[in-house]
């Protein structure tokens, strides 16, 4: 097997932005996905994840589309459903979940890992979002690796760096590692700017001002 060429599920969002930071270096990224499951953000992080591609060198991007997804969820990240605004809770949080999306993300790019001789497969899961989706936790993660060892040949091992961390932790390491954070679309709605209102939104501002940053937060979302 060939070591350290890797696939990173990119989403074009924080998460991922970092998890490329991080990555790009050690474990040769060469192929990108971003899954189109009608989402509000789509176009939004099709854009981010080029560019993010852009600033790393990852040569090969692909939109997988998962168009039938968006018809098997209530989420308010794909439904007709407004976004809820201005409020971060468990609630909150379970209105965006949207059915095993991980679980269904990662065993495509283990099918593209069996095809093509990846090693590993990069994936933003983090303790935060772990709290209230379970294809986010690092027992997931550890069991999905084991299954690989089984549903595959090459056997690819899928590497969370932020599983441990909650979004402070990850504005952290991505201003200490330099990581350019203005390349990130992290909202969940449609608009070409950052709504700053959105759970993602209010999570992004709370770690900026936590970190003490404000050069980013008036970049990114003009405040
Ligand atoms: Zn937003």
């Amino acid at each position: 097997m060939i070591h350290n060429k890797s696939i990173i599920l990119l989403s074009g969002g924080l998460d991922s932005l970092v998890c490329a930071g991080l990555c790009h270096e050690k474990y040769n990224i060469e192929l990108a996905l971003t899954f189109d499951y009608g989402q509000k953000s789509l176009q939004n992080e099709i854009n981010a994840s080029k560019k993010i591609c852009k600033h790393y060198n990852i040569k090969n991007h692909k939109v997988i589309k998962l168009d039938w997804l968006k018809d098997i969820t209530a989420s308010a990240i794909v439904s007709e459903k407004p976004l809820p605004k201005g409020v971060v809770s468990d609630k909150s949080l379970e209105s965006v979940w949207v059915p095993n999306r991980n679980g269904l993300f990662l065993n495509i790019a283990a099918a593209f890992a069996d095809s093509d001789n990846y090693s590993h497969i990069i994936i933003g899961a983090n303790r935060e979002e772990a709290k209230a989706f379970p294809d986010n936790s690092d027992i997931f993660i550890r069991r999905l690796n084991a299954a690989f060892e089984y549903s595959t040949r090459v056997k690819p091992k899928v590497l969370t760096p932020l599983i441990k961390y909650d979004k402070n932790d990850i504005v952290r390491v991505a201003l200490e590692n330099s990581v350019p954070l203005e390349l990130a679309y992290s909202c969940y709605d449609s608009k070409k700017e950052h709504c700053g209102e959105c759970e993602s939104c209010i999570r992004f501002i709370k770690a900026l001002e936590n970190n003490n940053d404000t050069y980013y937060k008036k970049l990114i979302f003009k405040k």
